[in-house]
């Protein structure tokens, strides 16, 4: 299986994060079907241009320019804050992850196949895909060439064949910042080619599954199936697998908006990881999920009312007869089955619950968190408040304490002042403070 990876310029999402969800429960059903998996996936950290197609800046460029980091730099933080968001998300990792730029070679060499065999062609600015040497061009989103060339946008580029060919290779000027040697002179991958070149290196010409937002469908999966398939004339994928998108408050993700929210928002706002995962749980991921805090706030209790009921099933010493047990076994099995039902999954879940406390419905819902990914085998007591509180409020508390201890009382007032605005208070003690919410 391939999957589609983050481009590192940027803290990922909750949007992204669906997405990778989403490839995580099609990872847990195929293994809870007993399947053998491999599974890769790409890490984006060149190529990738600010539109899907050949235009704009390079994603990583542009970041690197912004925040006056080196491209290594920028990738090496956005992916390591990005690997621990989805251990928090209980995301299980791909058995290969394979970074772009560790990859270059192997691009070359496809860019290279595609030249020799014809398909692709040289003009000033880089290597083009020449689509008419694939009439199947289209196949993924059931567009026809007509309805391509119609839909064209006014070209710039008039050294282009046709109006949708792409970009495989780009020629660099002297002062891009990130380029490599190649057979056409100094310059950098286009995004589609890392996949096809990576997904070929490990999984062979032909593999089964291939995951991705669905925003991915028309231009670059599109594109990787004619990069795959041109010169093999075979089909390379056998499942294309795509999930919706999220939208925040029935509208779309967006800066001007201020709603772009992170796992470390949603921390802030004393959410765990786990009730984001619980909420996306919730919605079949062929559907679009919108995302709001009252939502967030229902996953939550739900979720919290599941561990309660988990707790008292563990502790219990009552057993449950062989064949309830087998009967939600085989309805949970049919969720999974039935195109990877994670809602009714969940619900199947909610049901077993209800039965009469017993140690065997605890350990039959460790079985079905072999999928859901909820973490229901490290259950702990009900946190303390204590514990609740968000971390920009222990912040807070922190800073006005140092301040009590320089004397500057001035300042921890007006720190009180602001933990109060947040809705806690905060009371001195022998040994420090304590917090409590109002
Ligand atoms: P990117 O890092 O921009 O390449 O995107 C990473 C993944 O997130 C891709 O698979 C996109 O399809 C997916 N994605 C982007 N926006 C959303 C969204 N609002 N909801 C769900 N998935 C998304
Ligand atoms: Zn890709």
């Amino acid at each position: 299986m391939y999957s589609c990876g983050p481009t590192v310029y940027n803290y990922a999402h909750i949007g992204n994060l669906r997405t990778y969800i989403f490839m995580d429960l099609i990872r847990r059903a195929l293994k809870f079907e007993g399947y053998r998996l491999i599974g890769v996936m790409n890490i984006t950290d060149v190529g990738h241009l600010l539109a899907d197609s050949d235009d704009g800046e390079d994603k990583m460029v542009k970041a690197s320019r912004e925040q006056k980091k080196t491209p290594l730099e920028i990738a090496e933080y956005y992916s390591k804050i990005f690997f621990e968001d989805i251990e928090k998300l209980n995301i299980s990792k791909p058995e290969i992850i394979a970074k772009a730029t560790d990859h270059i070679g192997e691009m070359i060499s496809l860019v290279k196949d595609l030249q020799d065999a014809g398909i692709a062609y040289e003009t000033s600015d880089g290597i083009y895909f020449d689509i008419s040497k694939f009439p199947r061009y289209g196949c993924l989103s059931g567009k026809n060439r007509e309805e391509q060339v119609a839909g064209a946008r006014v070209e710039v580029n008039t050294e282009k064949h046709n109006p949708d060919d792409f970009a495989v290779w780009k020629k660099a000027d002297p002062s891009h910042i990130m380029q490599w040697e190649s057979p056409w002179g100094m310059g950098y991958p286009g995004w589609h080619i890392e996949c096809s070149a990576m997904s070929r290196k490990y999984l062979g010409d032909y593999f089964d599954i291939h995951s991705g937002g669905v925003d991915h469908i028309p231009i670059h999966h599109e594109n990787e199936i004619a990069q795959n398939e041109a010169i093999t004339g075979k089909q390379s994928v056998r499942f294309w697998m795509h999930g919706e998108f999220m939208q925040v408050d029935g509208g779309k993700m967006s800066k001007s908006l201020g709603n772009i929210y992170t796992v470390s928002d949603l921390e802030k706002r004393a959410y765990e990881a786990l009730d984001f995962r619980f909420f996306c749980l919730g919605a079949h991921y062929r559907k679009k999920l919108n995302f709001t805090f009252e939502g967030m706030d229902a996953a939550k209790t739900a979720r919290q009312r599941l561990n309660q009921s988990l707790l008292q099933h563990k502790l219990s010493s009552t057993s449950t007869n062989k064949d309830t047990l087998d009967i939600y076994r085989k309805k949970f099995k049919h969720a999974l089955e039935d195109d990877i039902n994670a809602p009714k999954a969940l619900g199947i879940l909610f049901d077993l619950i209800k039965e009469e406390k017993s140690i065997d419905i605890y350990k039959l819902s460790l079985e079905f968190d072999s999928f859901l990914g909820l973490s229901l085998d490290k259950l702990k007591e009900e946190k303390k408040e204590e514990e609740l509180i968000p971390v920009e409020i222990k912040d807070l508390a922190e800073s006005r304490l140092e301040a009590k201890k320089q004397r500057n009382f001035a300042l921890a007032d007006e720190l009180r002042g602001k933990i109060n605005i947040l809705g806690y208070s905060i009371a001195d003690t022998k040994e420090g403070y304590t917090i409590t919410k109002i």
